[in-house]
């Protein structure tokens, strides 16, 4: 298995994208057996650079991100990249995490601060860490991985000083160690560009800033997920998606048309490669991946 900084430095070499899959741990057996046996191999057969598993707020969910980021790296031989978060972790628990993580051969962490409850705010678990740039530190010194952060081109929902701010805080989170950055989704191409110019030419950000983008597959589930990560729909997607309303096929179609649309302008423009949040199906992303002619 590689480290994702290497990954991408190859690959920038070679003038090639690198394309990631994130998946989250599903709440049920059967959900797992679709993941893991139908959904992630479907996907496998467009060749990604790695895959990344989501790490739940708590409960049983938890348990899983290890197994699938496992499983993703014995059946598949592919790098796997395990999100771990803050949220309700000691030190000495994220400590007794990370050797987990060394054991099962995986040699990547997204470092997270996590999302707290719907409708609470984060509260940091005594002996544990306030922001994800303490985390970064944390691994560093612990143990030898690659590491991601999250970064937000529409500026941090919980941060009131602003986007500036916050993308000040992501440069402190690059500075404590992290070799790559994957972004909240977004679907205004302009929104992503300030980010990165900022970073790179204001703050002399130099780690790949690589967008994460979605193809919507219906209208009502990713106004509810943009609400949530504090995301904005522009005004003609928001029409679209009102004349699409409850049509889930046709929401689908436009949503690959979208995406395809929206990644091929990032790749034009520079972007170093592209992270899909598939929801854990497989057919929109491997057809935007097909049309991009990236499968
Ligand atoms: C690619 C990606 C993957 C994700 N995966 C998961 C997942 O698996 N599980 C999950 O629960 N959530 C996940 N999230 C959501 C993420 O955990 C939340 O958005 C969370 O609220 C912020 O996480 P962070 O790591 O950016 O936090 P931080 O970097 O700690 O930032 C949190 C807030 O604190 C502010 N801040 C940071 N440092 C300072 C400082 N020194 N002083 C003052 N303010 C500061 C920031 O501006 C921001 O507003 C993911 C997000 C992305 C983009």
């Amino acid at each position: 298995m590689q480290f994702i900084g290497d990954i991408y430095a190859a690959k920038r070499l070679l003038k090639r994208p690198v394309i990631s899959l994130e998946f989250f741990p599903p709440k049920t057996d059967e959900g797992d057996k679709a993941l893991l046996e139908k959904h992630i191999p479907a996907l496998m057969q467009t060749r990604p650079d790695f895959c990344s598993v989501t790490y739940g707020a708590g409960g049983s969910t938890r348990e899983k991100t290890l197994m699938i980021v496992d499983r993703i790296q014995r059946e598949h031989k592919l790098t796997a990249l395990a999100h771990l978060t803050c949220v309700n972790h000691t030190r000495e628990q994220v400590g007794e995490l990370l050797r987990k993580i060394k054991d099962i051969g995986c040699k990547n962490i997204l470092a997270l601060r996590g999302d707290p409850p719907p409708g609470s705010e984060f509260q940091m678990t005594p002996g544990g860490f306030e922001y994800s740039s303490q985390l970064v530190k944390f691994i560093r010194e612990q143990k030898d991985f690659g590491i991601g952060v999250a970064g937000f081109p529409e500026g941090h929902v919980a941060c009131q000083e602003g986007k500036l701010a916050d993308w000040q805080h992501l440069k402190e989170k690059v500075a404590a160690g992290a070799d790559f950055v994957i972004t909240q989704l977004f679907f205004d191409n302009a929104d992503y560009f300030e980010f990165r110019d900022h970073l790179t030419t204001k703050l002399g950000v130099n780690v790949p800033l690589v967008p994460g983008v979605i193809a919507i597959v219906s209208a009502a589930g990713i106004r509810k997920f943009t609400q949530l990560c504090g995301a904005k729909i522009p005004p003609a997607l928001g029409a679209r998606l009102d004349a699409i309303g409850a049509d889930d096929a046709a929401a689908a179609e436009f949503g690959i048309e979208y995406a395809t649309q929206q990644c091929d302008a990032l790749l034009k423009a520079g972007a170093p490669g592209l992270h899909f949040y598939t929801l854990n199906k497989a057919a929109s992303t491997v057809r935007v991946l097909k049309n991009l002619g990236l499968a």
